[in-house]
């Protein structure tokens, strides 16, 4: 089913840089509604979890490091077509292919250390806001 909902972590790299006032206001005038919004630090070990789908992948490693470095912002945002209209407005994974006027382009560092996350289906939208927020945390 699909849902307008979407889930977002602004990453240690932004957050350290002083970019959380920034990307929130992009993510607000995109149109997006916060529903949930907290500031915390992953552990290795739930970083781990988080991106147990990248596993496999090469970077797996590097990415559990750098996203249990520092703290993150983790949001639940709401908007019609949230899933798809949160990765355009993020722009690429490599912020040097992302295009013009995105968050990845304006703020983000290296693909790996790229400011964002956003879920990629409504299906992970549903279990990373989960992953972060209560029922009682979300507005
Ligand atoms: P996210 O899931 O964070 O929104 P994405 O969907 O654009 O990013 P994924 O393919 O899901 O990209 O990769 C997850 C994260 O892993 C990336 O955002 C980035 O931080 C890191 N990553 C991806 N590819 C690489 C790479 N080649 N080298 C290092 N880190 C990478
Ligand atoms: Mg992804």
């Amino acid at each position: 089913m699909a849902t307008n909902r979407t889930f977002t972590m602004i990453k240690p790299d932004a957050v350290e840089n002083n970019y959380i006032g920034g990307i929130l206001k992009m993510i607000n005038d995109a149109g997006f509604r916060i529903v949930a919004l907290k500031y915390t630090k992953l552990s290795t070990e739930a970083a781990g979890k988080f991106y147990e789908v990248h596993k496999e992948r090469p970077f797996y490693g590097e990415l559990v490091t750098y996203m249990s470095n520092g703290p993150i912002v983790a949001a639940i945002l709401e908007k019609d077509n949230a899933v798809a209209d949160f990765r355009t407005l993020i722009g690429a994974t490599d912020p040097t292919k992302a295009d013009e006027g995105t968050i990845r382009k304006i703020y983000a560092k290296s693909i790996a250390a790229n400011a964002v996350h956003g879920s990629d289906s409504d299906e992970n939208a549903q279990i990373e806001g989960d992953f972060f927020f209560s029922k009682l945390e979300r507005f």
